[in-house]
């Protein structure tokens, strides 16, 4: 029908859907009718509306080149650029008002709000267009306020409003609420049409542990199911019916808690009302304050916007304008907070008492106690007598002063991290490939590579805004090689899944490193002008017993060949890897080989390439930056060789020792020895995470003294002598470094509960009362020091950091490095290794008797030992750790699904219940190990990777039975 006011045409009683030929086909168009809906035309469609975002979306980089006339004045525009882009530029985000339009959301053209009047030259008609899609034409001349625009736009809201609650003033986002906004801006006075038939009479939707929908408000913008899809790629939302039937759905018509939704909240966030949010209600305008700081779970590094009111959090949203997830967090990020102030936070200093419990003391007491016990043992047993384990959970602030404390007060080098039990063979391998053991790219590159090869990682559990990228890139079609013992989610959408035995990544590379050099599909060019080694490599390489190597990994050279092949012949090409290549008894020279892969096929120093180890916890980069190591100091330098070790002494005004420190294994053979006396931990709970539990917990009670700094009673804490409230990143400030070597500030957001201190400030308290002084912790002063040691931190300082944070090395006037080894690696040349694939002692030792090979693995909505997410809503969503186990397996030992199972090593026994699923092959067992009650590491063993010392998570022997 026409309105009578403007004559438009208008479709329906609520969307103004206006005839004119030039606008995109909407979503809404395309999926309604969903049974029908054909997969891959769907692809087809993302691909479609990547390529327009790929020209609408980046148009600030282009230059200007042709004009256009905005309302009668000419200005220059770019190519590509639409015309709501076009008129942003230059009269602000909100000139033109919008609904259906959303940051990080492809043009869409479905609510019209955005319609301008146009010509397309001299003489020629104004025609009305959505500005959304339409792009910019020389010679056009738009108008943005025509009185037909006015009224259309007047109509289209008023015609929304026929189906929207007039209830603004108890409606969450009242006041924060873009429909109100946009109404207000068009000039709606009252609703001329009659009350209707409508969709006030929607159900809400309460039954998910954070997100909610109360339909009823929504306006049919797609939004969400559109955020859904283009940025988590979940699919979840969905539009069903017809016309005015149309509603969204969640999977088969579901609620949220049915669904497979993951919780994201990138619909919540997307959603212009407050038709999907969260029980958070974050899009509420109660927040006094807005902090901005960084996510505490993973390495990924997202940017979080914490809204504050009266010293509380109430909830989180994603700034659009953080360069690391643009808008976008996991569930971790943006629900799972909530542990911060949880009934079980340590509140107060505790001092072992003699019944073997503890007593609350007051921090002069604690740190007395500590000082003297710390003073006693290294004067009867010398300083090596007493070691120190940081945390990838502080900032690199309070990182960097633990190992001062640890080297400079103490007096030994006896410090390591958690990353001794994650990615120390990274860093330990491309350090020796490379001479840098971090990322060489950045995640932003995946708009520049053609082709990802996915390694021993499960991105869309463990780093899942890096994850959702990588699953957008493979649904897309585009050559996505996952090499994992298990079929992963991104697995699913692979064009290649080599699906080897666990501990078998060293024979698979191999074989394609043989296809890459039989086939001479490698980088003659480059090889010869930025490495060494190549020779001999090469004569190793093709001597190879590839018959062997099918055998052992239990992947067809075919297969090895056909991705080999496809990531050498990509123009760029970019790795990640995971635990799943670290935590092997060949962990570095798998890290090494992955290097040989990029350097063979020139795939280092440019865009859209390189090696990107998927770094585990949010600082664990950071940690290892800052020296918490045993062979090398801040700033990675070799404190064994004697000029390096002098500068180290006279900046920190006390002596270094030079000798080498012990790392996390041989601190727990030197506790048992009754070697070292005392630990000093900070927020680790090695008595759960370590391998072969026992032996730890061996270790861990054969000390003398054992300090802990900690958010909650861990297994850890409760064997320690003293135990001190640490500070949660929301209570703190500092940096983190992401995985992509990105330094970002962490800014505090509450104080700290109870009597609970920043980590930094407890280690500076007690360096003082060891006599050496040090000055309180601010983080602003903390990096100037930093600075001035780090040279790679040599520009940093705390203002110039600002929201983007910077990658390093950041050079001494601040400029600082996307992409590494851009002209010459950090080493010179990049190094070929060779390694002959090696099978593991465990499986040499142990295979006959305990048959089945047990790997580990995370789900998306816990963290590690789940000392911070069981404490959250997540552990509503996921209540308990599964063993997933092939059905013929499971068939051989009748155990059915949620059975329980017992496994056993040759450490010891653990009970899980059963998951069947073809996602491990036959004689391949995974475990989550979120939960203490499980245990899981009491059957992993000692066996370390061979140079790094990290230890095999991944490939435990076991037997299996039905639990009785
Ligand atoms: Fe935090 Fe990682 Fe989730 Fe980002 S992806 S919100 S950094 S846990």
């Amino acid at each position: 029908m026409r309105d009578p006011e403007c004559g438009h045409f208008v479709d329906g009683a609520q969307h103004g859907a206006i005839s004119e030929p030039c606008r995109i086909p909407t979503r809404s168009e395309a999926i309604r009718g969903m049974p029908g809906f054909n997969k891959l035309l769907f692809f087809l469609k993302l691909a479609y509306l990547h390529s327009m975002k790929t020209t609408f979306l980046v148009p600030d980089k282009l230059p200007a080149i042709k004009e256009a006339k905005i309302n009668g004045k000419s200005y220059g525009f770019q190519t590509g650029e639409t015309i709501l882009s076009f008129v942003r530029r230059y009269f602000g985000q909100d000139y033109i008002p919008t609904l259906c339009d959303s940051p990080q959301l492809e043009a869409f053209g479905s609510c019209r709000v955005c319609s301008v009047e146009v010509s397309r030259g001299a003489g020629q008609a104004f025609r009305t267009v959505g500005s959304c899609h339409t792009p910019v034409e020389a010679g056009m001349e738009i108008l943005t306020e025509s009185e037909s625009v006015q009224k259309l736009r007047r109509n289209i809201i008023e015609l929304v409003l026929t189906d929207h609650p007039l209830d603004c003033l108890t409606c969450e986002v009242n006041g924060n609420c873009e429909l109100q906004d946009v109404a207000a801006k068009v000039g709606i006075r009252k609703v001329r049409y009659p009350e209707g038939k409508n969709h006030l009479d929607r159900q809400k939707d309460l039954s998910h542990p954070y997100m909610t929908s109360d339909l009823s408000k929504c306006i049919m913008c797609y939004r969400c199911v559109r955020a859904c899809d283009e940025i988590q790629g979940q699919q979840v939302l969905n539009v069903m019916g017809r016309g005015f039937d149309s509603q969204i759905i969640k999977g088969m018509n579901q609620s949220f808690a049915e669904s497979d939704c993951v919780s994201c909240g990138a619909c919540a966030q997307a959603c212009p009302t407050s038709a999907i949010s969260d029980v958070f209600q974050s899009k509420a305008l109660v927040g006094q304050t807005k902090v901005r700081t960084v996510c505490t779970y993973c390495g990924v590094g997202c940017n979080l916007e914490v809204s504050v009111k009266d010293g509380k959090v109430l909830s989180i949203q994603a700034p659009y304008t953080a360069e690391v997830n643009q808008g976008h967090t996991c569930l971790k990020g943006r629900y799972a907070f909530k542990f911060y102030k949880h009934p079980d936070r340590i509140r107060k200093p505790m001092i072992r008492n003699a019944d073997g419990g503890f007593d609350e003391v007051s921090w002069d007491e604690a740190y007395d106690y500590i000082t003297s016990k710390l003073k006693d043992i290294r004067t009867k047993h010398g300083p090596d007598s007493i070691a120190g384990i940081s945390s990838a959970r502080c900032t690199n602030e309070e990182n960097y002063l633990m190992q001062k404390f640890i080297r400079a007060v103490i007096g030994t080098n006896n410090i390591d991290g958690c990353a001794r039990v994650c990615h120390s063979p990274t860093a330990l391998g491309m350090q020796r490939s490379f001479g840098t053991g971090a990322a060489t790219n950045s995640i932003e590159d995946l708009k520049f590579t053609h082709a990802i090869m996915v390694i021993g990682a499960n991105p869309t559990e463990g780093h899942p805004v890096t994850g959702a990228k990588l699953r957008q890139f493979a649904m897309k079609g585009k050559t996505c090689i996952v090499i994992d013992p298990r079929k992963t989610e991104l697995a699913k959408y692979a064009t290649h899944h080599l699906q080897l035995r666990p501990g078998t990544n060293v024979a698979v590379l191999n074989m394609m490193l043989h296809a890459i050099v039989s086939a001479k599909a490698y980088d003659r060019q480059f090889i010869e002008l930025r490495t060494e080694g190549w020779e001999d490599f090469k004569e190793n390489i093709l001597s190879l017993n590839i018959a062997e190597l099918e055998e052992v990994s239990g992947v067809s050279y075919s297969a090895a060949r056909d991705a080999a092949i496809a990531y050498a012949k990509a123009e760029n090409a970019m790795s990640f890897h995971g635990l799943g290549v670290t935590e092997h008894y060949q962990g570095t020279y798998t890290v090494m080989l992955i290097a040989d892969l990029a350097m063979i096929t020139g795939n280092i120093g440019k865009r859209g390439c390189g090696v990107n180890p998927l770094r585990g916890q949010n600082n664990v980069q950071g940690m290892a930056d800052m020296g918490v190591q045993p062979y090398q100091g801040a700033g990675y330098l070799d404190h064994t060789q004697e000029e390096i070790r002098k500068q180290y002494s006279e900046f920190y005004g006390a002596e270094v020792p030079a000798a080498a420190g012990y790392k996390i294994p041989d601190m727990y053979d030197a506790a048992i020895r009754g070697d070292l006396k005392a630990m000093y931990v900070v927020g680790e709970d090695m008595a759960q995470s370590d391998p072969n539990t026992l032996h730890v917990i061996n270790a861990l009670k054969s000390l003398d003294l054992l300090v802990v700094q900690e958010l909650f009673m861990t297994e850890t804490s409760k064997l320690a002598h003293v135990v001190l409230p640490g500070a949660s990143f929301l209570e703190k400030e500092g940096t983190f470094t992401n995985g992509e070597r990105r330094i970002q500030k962490v800014n505090k957001v509450v104080e700290p509960v109870g009597e609970a201190k920043s980590d930094g400030q407890i280690i500076i308290d007690l360096m003082n009362r060891m006599g050496y002084k040090q000055a309180d912790y601010e983080a602003d002063s903390m990096l100037r020091e930093i600075s001035k040691i780090v040279p790679f931190f040599a520009g940093v300082s705390w203002e110039n950091l600002g929201d983007r944070g910077k990658q390093w090395p950041v050079a001494a006037d601040g400029t600082d490095t996307q992409i590494l080894h851009q002209k010459e690696f950090k080493r010179g040349k990049g190094q070929f290794v060779f390694r002959e694939y090696v099978e593991t002692p465990e499986v040499l030792e142990y295979a006959a008797e305990f048959p089945f090979i047990l790997t580990t693995n995370r789900v998306l909505e816990h963290y590690n030992a789940g000392t911070m997410t069981r404490r959250t809503g997540n552990a509503e969503i996921i209540t308990e750790d599964l063993l997933l186990i092939h059905p013929k397996d499971a068939a051989s030992y009748h155990i059915a699904e949620r059975d329980f199972v017992d496994i056993e090593s040759a450490r010891g026994k653990i009970s899980v219940r059963a998951h069947l699923t073809d996602e491990v092959k036959q004689g391949v067992l995974s475990t989550t190990f979120h939960f203490p009650e499980l245990f899981v590491n009491i059957v992993t063993s000692s066996i370390h990777d061979s140079i790094a010392k990290c230890p095999e998570y991944k490939v435990v022997c076991v037997k299996i039975c039905k639990k009785q």
